[in-house]
């Protein structure tokens, strides 16, 4: 029997979509069972929430430049556990707009003779293309990240692409010239508009810089911010933290039903966001501190304030011991927990739980990433 062909080709070698064959509905049931392995010692886990259209979600996209004998310039991904990179052309996960744009750049690098960064001599210049989509505003962010800080021609190129794209509202360059796997360098320069875009979500305006944390999915994050903050059952009294708040739109969000909402965040860019996405929505119950948030729940429990709320939404690591001891003496009446990775979500509620303060009230996945295997879930604790 000859096999069926795979929806993307290059599947294998990037290995980013784990369940790229498999109907929908399947990946959510296969989900589901993951979640309630992982997560049914605490509780009953809702059912997932799925996509309606699952295809091209992501409004953030990546391309890796290169190099390649025969082929000359490429762009795509990083073949799975290696730097050998893998050419692309579209692929089922981004933004179809965004992938358009990269094909274009790589265009045009060639007609304006940039070279591509090559990893291993440190020679040549293009080395990531970073595109991000508003998805309510439409607003398109090019980052350009190169192995040097000069682009030469750069104001006729700007003008080449942006003729392209007229939806292109801001072009960046980063300069990223270490030997490393982050994309991202520190020293950024805008070339074109204003160096950030803006987008709407749960009815409200944010701006997101190069840098800052931003949902990738913007579709289900209102479902996953929506489901969030109705267990925070909030009626205008509260003290409200969001721990790893990113540009502060959980803490924003939530703002209009509570008394106060406290924001921390570790990437200053994102605390800048955060700070201006108050002012922009007309917040003035918001403050937004740059700190690690484990220190920060620690001297908020030393100065003995109350607070009746928190959110946190930590990276995949999952939130620490001090974060965690801080916020049982701090002993808010709700905790709601966004996790991106459900094994350490089950460490840090078997910490809590296992104290014996807290109670699992409700936990429900969110499907943030169709066709891979990750899992998002939000879950609900109330104090005993
Ligand atoms: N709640 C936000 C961001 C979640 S992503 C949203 O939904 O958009 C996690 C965030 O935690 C990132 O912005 C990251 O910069 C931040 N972060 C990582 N480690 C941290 C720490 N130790 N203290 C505070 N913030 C941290």
């Amino acid at each position: 029997m000859e096999k069926k062909q795979s929806l993307c080709p290059v599947s294998k070698k990037c290995g980013g979509c784990q369940f790229v064959d498999m109907p929908y509905k399947e990946q959510l049931k296969k989900k589901q069972q993951q979640a309630e392995q992982l997560l049914k010692e605490f509780g009953k886990v809702e059912k997932i929430i799925g996509m309606e259209e699952p295809a091209h979600y992501r409004n953030k996209v990546h391309a890796v430049f290169d190099f390649q004998k025969g082929k000359g310039i490429v762009s795509g991904i990083y073949q799975e556990k290696s730097h050998r990179v893998v050419p692309i052309e579209s692929c089922l996960l981004e933004n179809e707009k965004a992938d358009e744009i990269i094909r274009s750049v790589r265009e045009l690098a060639k007609s304006f003779k940039y070279k591509a960064y090559d990893e291993d001599s440190g020679y040549g210049l293009l080395r990531h293309v970073l595109v991000r989509v508003g998805h309510a505003t439409g607003e398109i962010m090019v980052v350009l990240v190169l192995g040097s800080p000069i682009l030469p021609s750069k104001n006729h190129f700007v003008k080449e692409l942006c003729k392209l794209y007229p939806e292109i509202t801001t072009i960046l360059i980063n300069v990223n010239s270490k030997r490393t796997s982050m994309v991202l360098g520190e020293k950024e320069q805008v070339i074109f508009g204003k160096g950030y875009i803006e987008d709407g979500l749960c009815g409200r305006r944010f701006r997101i810089s190069a840098k800052s944390f931003y949902q990738v999915n913007s579709v289900q994050t209102e479902v996953l911010y929506q489901k969030a903050i109705s267990y925070a059952a909030l009626t205008g009294k509260e003290t409200v933290v969001d721990a790893y708040c990113g540009i502060g739109t959980i803490a924003l969000a939530a703002a209009g039903q509570a008394k106060k909402v406290i924001g921390v965040e570790l990437n200053k860019d994102a605390v800048r966001d955060a700070v201006t996405n108050a002012k922009i929505n007309r917040i003035k119950n918001a403050d937004f501190y740059l700190n690690d948030a484990g220190r920060f729940l620690t001297q908020m429990a030393e100065a003995g304030e109350s607070v009746d709320v928190v959110f946190l939404d930590p990276p995949r690591s999952g939130s620490t011991e001090e974060f965690l001891d801080a916020l049982l003496r701090i002993s808010p009446k709700r905790v709601v927990y966004i996790s991106c990775e459900p094994e350490t979500l089950a460490r840090d509620l078997r910490y809590l739980t296992g104290k014996s303060s807290y109670r699992v009230q409700e936990i429900a996945p969110v499907d943030m990433f169709p066709f891979t295997e990750n899992i998002e879930a939000v879950c609900f604790l109330s104090r005993k």
